[in-house]
């Protein structure tokens, strides 16, 4: 009997295997789609129909994908009585891509004069509205990402979603396509979020009103696929639309708020609607387009939400070890460093700030005559506030006014949750990277000599550049200008400044899956 039963067992898991093998595949797969679209049509009315037919249309797929929902269109769903959109949403990641969206001044022009600190402030004061709403309105705890409009980026926007309520498992996450800032077509940490931006050849879409544009679009994304897993073992693919887009013949935004133009709301008007024969085909080809990419052998759709997991900080959740501190300190320490950067070590990425912090943190405890213990704790720094200044004329310092000038560091750290823009050894300013250099060969020397040069002294470093700055863009009259909601030829060169000083916390985010 026992070996009957056993034959019926093998029988059973052999006659099981064809169902379970696709699951298997699946779990293996490398590739994740991450599909966002941009919810924002807040006048079109038959746009509310087009956002529960794509969400829904997934649903039976049972694909997820990532809905930014502007404040204003969850404010005009709930009065509109659209309880039913809301729910074939909410069975998708609800995200948030701005309370009005193209109402003047948007992000980028009411941040393009502002500061790092002001510009959070008003970020949070302008739309941290909003983003309740759409929590209030979707019954959801959290935002799984923000995204702007149009061009409107600023690097003041990312700092602080966590404050708005968009920070999925407490990780905020960022997730929308332009040349801002960029780190190898990748996701990336900046800012203290997690980005998917400037995905570059990774990004990919289907144009949906042109038949011949199915079959190229759909070899475009295996394409993409399988030079990801090539090269790279695999990778994110970012695919993004606006529901909007299967419904309308014009942006309903240029309809209105066309190059700084901003009539009252009792002058909005919708924009003029597709016919009814279009957006249906429409949504045939993109039926089409999304079943040949789910049969893609080891590509998966993920949300939003699902990135912090795929994409975690290791540094954050287990710090830094005595080998990674070493490591760090001796690449800093060479002589005649000329630049910073983050250092990835294994599947370890450390930003100049993390760098910063740790050694600082390293050093100051080496100073109260503490044993240090391992693994230390990396806190999230933000990049500073102004732009350092000039490099000492003289780099050498004496190892009290060093002690002390390390000391004043940590406090500052500590207190505010970023770089310094000016490092002070007593009245005199230094610039952070110099600073940087020195605190890490202070480190350097207590590793060799198993003690701190308090005789020998510390050398700063001389005009040491932050590398990482390099991938800000630099500023164009198509950057901010491009969209056609700005003001014909608005530029925030002021935006890219704040922005270059937040680099202090780029660095690539490492996959796992
Ligand atoms: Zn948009």
């Amino acid at each position: 009997m026992k070996s009957i039963q056993r034959f019926g067992l093998f029988l059973l898991v052999y006659l099981a295997l064809p169902v379970w093998l696709p699951l298997a595949a699946a779990e293996q797969s490398r590739v994740a789609v991450i599909l966002w679209f941009d919810t924002e049509d807040y006048l079109l009315p038959a746009d509310d129909d087009a956002c529960k037919r794509l969400a829904e249309m997934l649903t039976e797929r049972h694909l997820r994908a990532t809905f930014k929902v502007v404040g204003e269109k969850a404010r005009t769903l709930e009065r509109r009585g659209r309880h039913d959109v809301i729910a074939a949403l909410r069975k998708h990641d609800v995200a948030y891509h701005a309370n009005f969206h193209s109402v003047h001044p948007t992000p980028s022009e009411y941040l393009a004069e502002c500061g790092l600190l002001d510009g959070m402030a008003e970020f949070v004061r302008r739309e941290g509205g909003g983003a309740n709403d759409v929590r209030r309105i979707f019954s959801v705890k959290t935002l799984a990402c923000y995204g702007q409009p149009g061009s409107s980026w600023a690097p003041q926007a990312i700092a602080c979603l966590k404050q708005i309520g968009v920070a999925p498992q407490g990780i905020p996450c960022y997730v929308d396509e332009g040349d801002h800032v960029g780190l190898d077509q990748k996701p990336f940490w900046y800012a203290g979020a997690l980005n998917v931006y400037k995905m570059g050849r990774n990004c990919t879409r289907m144009e949906l009103h042109d038949p011949a544009a199915v079959e190229p679009a759909k070899r475009k994304v295996s394409a993409i696929a399988e030079r990801l897993v090539k090269e790279d073992g695999g990778g994110l693919i970012s695919i993004y639309y606006h529901p909007c887009e299967w419904v309308h013949r014009e942006f309903w935004d240029g309809v209105n708020f066309r190059r700084g133009a901003n009539p009252p709301r009792e002058q909005w008007q919708a924009p003029p609607q597709r016919p009814a024969e279009e957006t249906e085909a429409a949504f045939r080809r993109f039926g089409e387009y999304l079943d040949h990419i789910r049969s893609l052998p080891r590509v998966r759709f993920v949300t939003a939400s699902d990135l912090p997991a795929i994409y975690p900080d290791a540094v954050r959740q287990t710090g830094a070890s005595e080998q990674d501190l070493e490591a760090i300190a001796a690449r800093l320490a060479a002589p005649g460093l000329t630049g910073v950067d983050a250092q990835v070590i294994e599947h370890r990425a450390y930003s100049a700030a993390d760098q910063f912090g740790l050694l600082t943190v390293a050093v100051s405890q080496l100073i109260a005559g503490r044993k240090l213990r391992f693994p230390l704790a990396a806190k999230e720094l933000l990049g500073p506030d102004q732009a350092p200044p000039p490099a000492r004329a003289n780099q050498h310092l004496d190892w009290p006014a060093f002690r002390d000038t390390t000391l004043d560091v940590l406090n500052f750290i500590e207190t505010q949750q970023r770089v310094p823009s000016r490092v002070f050894v007593g009245a005199e300013a230094v610039p952070p990277a110099d600073y940087l250099a020195a605190v890490a060969a202070a480190y350097d020397f207590h590793r060799r000599n198993g003690k701190l040069p308090t005789s020998e002294g510390v050398t700063l470093g001389n005009h040491v550049e932050l590398l990482s700055a390099r991938h800000i863009a630099q500023d164009t009259p198509g950057l901010f200008g491009g969209w056609i909601i700005h003001p014909e030829g608005f530029r925030a060169p002021k935006i890219l400044e704040v922005a270059r000083l937040q680099a202090w916390t780029l660095k690539p985010a490492m996959r796992t899956d």
